[in-house]
């Protein structure tokens, strides 16, 4: 029987509850536990897909092409584990899906309520997780804070697996916070007993609470909340603020968290193999040298835009041992007549440009770009990265006049990047893109080729537009190799340039395959590449 491990938050958002419940699959499968993860969103979009990055964050897009919460990015990359369409319910899927339900007749004239209807569809799910995946364990996040309006549903489907499941197959972890008053240099424990009572108040009693704390609780922090929240004291996990978050799995491992749960489901206490994680937070921790790389996009300032390019870039650096600085370029400020490329670019030893929707700051990527390939600094474009680098290439050596994406200028004269014909009666803008995963053939004695070692790989996409075929003949003779594509739609996948250090851009979005234990081959090529310019 799969057992469940639910985890809530409290008192404020933002306090990583991503990073907890990955930490805890990653601790139960290092016990040898087949785990999965899943996380309930409460807002009504059906998918993150059309929400803006910079409100949102990243869209993370599994393997089989659901648009996701970013912190499903954290969840793979901890656990190490292709998640899929069951991974990421929003209250917008929930009540697509009754709706459509009563539409179709489904519920025989009965009066559709959010208890039962909302309630068992929300249910539904987490038993789906469970048997589509096979889990032993599995581990779902409610995003939001308890208390919050729109996420009520969630707290009493949660309510009522524990009563169908029994508290032998079902462990509740909250987050909360444990501030610190500075002045009469105190702990303080209300805020999260308030929280504790708000979940008690839905019929929920935590099992375990994980404080976020600056510095390790002492006895008697814990002794209060143990009595104020009726949990065992040594269920009171701290979690401490750190530098890198890959250290929280052991900080929860050394408070005996998965012990704890283990016990509370009868599970045997196998035995833990955490040596690959252990190795990596040394390495991590021993980071001395710096390798600046240079970001150019246009939701910069919202880091999380990028969350995955960065976690891959920083893989590639563990491997070469080298700390990856960000150098975070605005591609609008490139546009202005006073940009001094030489100047933003200075100590950047690469180029990347990540994916992007929309013609705002366009022309000050192409820029970049075309510095990149000029001064032979290593470049890696992805996704919208690749579809500029083409257009870049046929402006400027092919001298293709008005080259661009008819997502820019539906009328250019030169559409070097298209939409497919069969794209172009879609209206509906939600997960009508190229979403998932796509096979991609190497061309032998490439460079792509050389990074991956193999004929075929697979690959994530999310994009609208493709390389226009008609243009192959051209760009080809002028020097841009197609190292990679996808045969069954004749699709372009890779574009190199040879007579530079490492000049590479795909269509599809690698940063989400990479894992701080195993970096992504082309991010590896790129951040090696990068390491080498003098
Ligand atoms: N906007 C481009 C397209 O839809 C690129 C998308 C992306 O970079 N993810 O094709």
């Amino acid at each position: 029987m799969t057992k469940y491990v639910f985890v809530t938050g409290g008192v404020v958002s933002g306090l990583g509850k991503g990073i907890t419940a990955s930490s805890i699959a990653l601790l139960l499968k290092a016990r040898g536990y087949k785990v999965f993860m899943q996380k309930f969103d409460p807002y009504f979009n059906v998918d993150p897909g059309t929400m803006n990055p910079i409100q949102h964050g990243e869209v993370f897009v599994t393997y089989d092409g659901c648009e996701t919460d970013l912190d499903l990015g954290h969840y793979e990359r901890f656990i190490d584990e292709e998640l899929n369409y069951s991974s990421n319910i929003t209250n917008g899927k929930i009540y697509k899906s009754v709706i459509e339900k009563e539409r179709h007749g489904d519920y025989l004239g009965a009066t559709v309520q959010l208890v039962p209807h909302i309630t068992n569809e929300i249910k539904n799910k987490i038993y789906e997780a469970a048997t589509s995946s096979n889990a032993d364990i599995v581990i779902t996040e409610i995003g939001g804070t308890v208390g919050d309006i729109e996420a009520e549903t969630f707290i009493e489907s949660l309510r009522q697996v524990q009563y169908e499941l029994g508290k032998e197959n079902t462990f509740f972890v909250h987050c909360t916070l444990v501030p610190y008053i500075f002045g009469s240099d105190e702990l303080k424990t209300k805020p999260t007993q308030n929280s504790v009572k708000d979940l008690r108040n839905k019929g929920i009693q935590p099992n375990a609470l994980v404080c976020r704390v600056p510095f390790s609780t002492n006895n008697h922090i814990k002794e209060k909340l143990s009595l104020f929240c009726s949990i065992p004291i040594e269920n009171i996990i701290d979690s401490v603020d750190v530098n890198n978050i890959y250290q929280i799995p052991i900080n929860y491992y050394k408070q005996h968290f998965d012990e704890i749960i283990l016990k509370q489901f009868n599970l045997p206490l196998k035995k833990s193999n955490l040596k690959d994680w252990e190795n990596l937070i040394t390495i991590v921790d021993n980071l001395k040298d710096e390798l600046e790389i240079a970001l150019v996009g246009k939701y910069v300032e919202l880091h999380d835009a990028y969350i995955s390019v960065v976690e891959a870039l920083k893989h590639a650096g563990y491997k070469i041992n080298k700390k990856i600085k960000i150098n975070w370029v605005n591609s609008e400020d490139l546009e202005k007549e006073s940009a001094n490329l030489k100047t933003i670019f200075k100590n950047s030893k690469g180029i990347l440009v990540p994916g992007g929707f929309g013609g705002r700051g366009i022309e000050g990527k192409i820029k970049a770009i075309n510095y990149a390939r000029v001064n032979k600094i290593p470049f890696l474009g992805i996704c919208l990265g690749m579809q500029l680098a083409v257009i870049e290439f046929a402006r400027n050596v092919c001298k293709l006049e008005d080259a661009n994406s008819t997502e820019f200028n539906p009328l250019c004269q030169n559409p070097l990047i298209d939409l497919m014909a069969n794209q172009k009666a879609i209206i509906n803008m939600g997960g009508t893109l190229r979403l998932g995963n796509y096979e991609c053939s190497l061309v032998k004695n490439t460079l792509a080729y050389q990074n991956y070692k193999q004929d075929t790989i697979l690959e994530r996409h999310r994009h609208r537009y493709e390389f226009n075929n008609n243009y192959k003949d051209i760009l080809e003779k002028n020097g841009l190799i197609i190292s990679g594509i996808n045969n069954k739609a004749n699709l372009v996948e890779i574009i190199e340039l040879i007579d530079h250090p490492h000049f590479i851009a795909c269509q599809f979005h690698p940063e989400f395959k990479s894992r701080p234990t195993k970096p992504h081959p082309l991010f590896l090529s790129f951040v090696t590449a990068a390491d080498k310019l003098k």
